[in-house]
């Protein structure tokens, strides 16, 4: 017969061939592992995006800003995360984290907008 170890503490499984744990204890243990990691990654990019908004709020001086994407990367910021894209009737895409939002420019520039209050 074959050997099954409980897939939270790595022991043998005696009994039934279809169990995956030794005990409820094992199974509530793994699942609340699961649980955590799961919320640990939301969580992560909820602090990622949340950084973002905030390089952006700091560095919207007025209506818009232009900076340079090396200056927002420089103070953490990250261009993988974000909330929405907007494409403007002119083919622009703006890139939001909540409602601060960029455009990428030129030459590596950066156009930061907030968006309108409705
Ligand atoms: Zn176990």
């Amino acid at each position: 017969m074959e050997k099954k170890v409980c897939i939270d503490c790595g022991e043998t499984i005696k009994g039934r061939s279809d169990k995956k744990f030794c005990n409820d204890i094992c199974r509530n243990s793994y699942n609340n592992k699961l649980n955590s990691d799961t919320t640990n990654y939301v969580r992560n990019i909820n602090n990622i995006l949340r950084k973002n908004r905030r390089i952006l709020e700091e560095n919207l001086k007025g209506e818009t800003t232009t900076i340079s994407k090396q200056k927002l990367i420089d103070k953490g910021f990250n261009f993988k995360y974000y909330t929405n894209q907007i494409v403007t009737k002119n083919n622009h895409t703006y890139v939001y984290c909540y409602e601060f939002g960029y455009l990428l420019l030129e030459k590596e520039m950066v156009l930061i907008v907030k968006r309108k209050e409705k």
